[in-house]
C-alpha cells in the first residue's frame, strides 16, 4: 500500500494542489495536523482534505487553538492574529471536521488490509499535540511512549528522521537529501516537513511517500507558486512576517 504523508498544511491550499498533483497515484492519505493557522485558504484546505479517499487525520495545536481549545494567548502576538482571523473565517463544516479529529492514531487498518506498524500524531508520541521533537535526546526518550516500529510526526516542519538503535542506546539524526528513497529498518520516528510552511531554508513544499510493502520512506520536496498565496495573505491583512517568511522557508 502507497501512503502519501503530510503535515503543517497550514491554510495554503496552493501549495497542498502541488504536493497533490506531484505525488502521482496513492491508495492511503495521511495528514499529521496543523491543516489550518497561518495562510490564507483554512476552510478549502480542510474542504480537499477531507474528500481524500482512506483518510486519516491527526490534531494539531494550530487546529486545537483554532477550536478555541487553548488560549491564543499562550501563542506570540503574530501567530495569536492569524488564529483570531482563522477563527473567524471557519465554517461550521470546517470547525465539525477539525473537531473530529484524534489525537493519536495507532497500528491503522485501511480496508481489509492488516495494521500498519506505525504510530500518528501531530506534535510527539509523548505529548501528541504540543511536544517539538528537535534534537535526539528528547526523540531518544520518546521512544519509550510509543509500541510500534514507526511513529510519523510534524509539528516542526523540518523534514526528519530519528533513528533508534535500542542495542547501542543511541538516537541518531537523519536528514535526507530530497527525492531520496530511504529502506526503513526499526525503530524510527519520521516527519515529512511542512507543505504550507517549510522551516528548513528550502521554500518548497515538502512530503514523503511511505510504501507499506517495500517498507520505503520517499521524501519529496515541490515548487509551488509562493506569490499568489502571498497576495491571498495581503488581502486578508494576515501578518507581514508570515507571508515574508513563505519565500525564503523559515
Ligand atoms: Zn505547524
Amino acid at each position: 500500500m502507497k501512503i502519501l504523508v503530510i503535515s503543517d498544511i497550514h491554510a495554503n491550499l496552493t501549495a497542498l494542489e502541488s504536493v497533490l498533483e506531484d505525488a502521482g497515484a496513492w491508495d492511503s492519505l495521511w495528514c499529521l495536523g496543523d491543516l489550518v493557522g497561518y495562510g490564507p485558504d483554512p476552510n478549502e484546505c480542510i474542504e480537499c482534505v477531507r474528500q481524500m479517499p482512506n483518510l486519516l487525520c491527526v490534531l494539531g495545536n494550530h487546529d486545537a487553538a483554532a477550536l478555541q481549545h487553548i488560549d491564543p494567548d499562550s501563542f506570540n502576538p503574530e501567530a495569536r492574529q492569524a488564529i483570531l482571523w482563522t477563527q473567524e473565517t471557519l465554517t461550521p463544516a470546517s470547525i465539525a471536521f477539525l473537531s473530529s479529529l484524534p489525537h493519536r492514531i495507532n497500528s491503522p487498518q485501511i480496508d481489509s488490509n492488516p495494521p500498519l506498524p506505525i504510530t500518528l500524531v501531530h506534535g510527539s508520541p509523548r505529548q501528541p499535540v504540543w511536544e517539538y521533537l528537535l534534537d535526539t535526546h528528547n526523540a531518544g526518550h520518546n521512544f519509550d511512549y510509543f509500541e510500534t516500529p514507526y511513529c510519523f510526526v510534524g509539528h516542526t516542519h523540518l523534514p526528519v528522521i530519528y533513528v533508534r538503535l535500542e542495542t547501542q542506546n543511541l538516537t541518531h539524526l537523519l536528514v535526507p537529501e530530497p527525492e531520496t528513497i530511504l529502506q526503513l529498518t526499526p525503530r524510527a520516528i519520521l516527519n515529512p516537513g511542512s507543505v504550507g510552511q517549510p522551516r528548513d531554508r528550502d521554500p518548497r513544499a515538502s512530503y514523503a511517500l511511505y510504501d507499506s510493502e517495500e517498507n520505503t520512506w520517499y521524501y519529496r520536496r515541490v515548487a509551488y507558486d509562493v506569490e499568489a498565496v502571498q497576495a491571498r495573505m495581503q488581502a486578508a491583512n494576515l501578518p507581514e512576517r508570515h507571508i515574508r517568511r513563505l519565500a525564503l522557508g523559515w
